[in-house]
């Protein structure tokens, strides 16, 4: 892709580079220990196709929770939102993304909305497809669409290191298959769920498929509606309420864009009509948010007056 090293965007990353120290990458998934705790990269792409870079915006990460709002998009135009939110809420929760808690306490076993653990446990078993290879495939035809780009894979490695060690979501699953949440088999989803979140691509596909939003579902590029405009409405406001787990209020006071983000260090953003952005900063803050990524989008948004509120 073409995109341009920019030195206004390469002044604000060296200064939200400042604040790596103060984070740590995420090591609960063994494989995610080995990022390095100082990376920062970020790429805008622009509605009208042009794009702008600062930083290593080739390094690949894998999507981790950003997959999850992608998922959802595909469940949706597969369902339709009435299916979709018969299994799955629409509010906040205030709790950590893999928290175990309002599952038993509000509305047993129906977690709160799709951008949690458990939520996106019950978006991915609602992909459509006969096998997990199948199932996984569909999502990444649509997330290669989405970018673009044919080459987006899989990261063997983490969804590995993920599967064998991801206990607490499994633990959820179970729960909510206990109460009819779902059918499938807890593995199969498990299969399912940790190759989603380990799709790999780097900070310019990322921000392309930011600008897919921006502009309600249509592609800049290709010019094609790949998601429907009101299932991209959806997906937006996900992003506003729920994108960064237990610190989407403060975010969106702060900075005031939909974004969603991923504890290998992605964040996604977008300007309505603007651009989409792709950042990755491993270095996580005590929610699991990119620490040096929060930095970078509280000054674009400052300097650019990116709020919408
Ligand atoms: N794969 C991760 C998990 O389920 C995704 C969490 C995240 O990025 N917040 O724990």
């Amino acid at each position: 892709m073409n995109c341009r090293h920019n030195k206004e965007l390469e002044y604000f990353v060296t200064e939200a580079k400042k604040v790596t120290d103060k984070g740590k990458v995420a090591s609960y998934i063994p494989a995610l220990a080995e990022l390095s705790e100082d990376d920062l990269s970020a790429a805008v792409y622009f509605t009208d196709g042009t794009c702008i870079s600062a930083g290593d915006v080739e390094k690949a990460f894998t999507l981790q929770s950003i997959s999850k709002v992608l998922s959802l998009a595909l469940v949706l135009i597969d369902h339709g939102p009435e299916k979709v939110f018969h299994y799955v809420g629409q509010e906040p929760t205030g709790d950590p993304f893999n928290s175990i808690i309002k599952l038993e306490t509000v509305n047993p076993g129906k977690p709160l909305n799709p951008m949690i653990n458990a939520g996106a446990l019950v978006v991915t078993s609602m992909i459509k497809g006969e096998t997990n290879a199948d199932k996984i495939g569909r999502l990444l035809d649509f997330i290669k669409k989405l970018a673009n780009n044919r080459s987006i894979t899989v990261c063997g490695k983490v969804a590995e290191s993920e599967f064998e060690t991801s206990m607490v979501n499994r633990a959820m699953c179970y729960y909510m298959k206990e109460h009819g949440i779902f059918q499938a088999e807890v593995e199969d989803v498990m299969d399912v769920y940790t190759k989603q979140c380990a799709i790999e691509m780097n900070s310019l596909d990322l921000a392309k498929i930011g600008s897919v939003f921006a502009l309600n579902g249509k592609h800049p590029e290709t010019g094609e509606q790949i998601i429907p405009k009101d299932i991209a409405r959806i997906c937006k406001t996900f992003m506003v309420t729920c994108g960064m787990y237990n610190a989407s209020g403060e975010f969106a006071i702060k900075i005031g864009i939909p974004a969603k983000s991923g504890v290998s260090g992605g964040i996604m953003g977008l300007s309505p009509y603007r651009f989409g952005i792709g950042i990755f900063g491993p270095s996580l803050d005590e929610k699991g948010n990119s620490i040096a990524g929060i930095r970078l989008l509280e000054l674009l948004s400052a300097n650019y007056s990116l709020s919408i509120f």
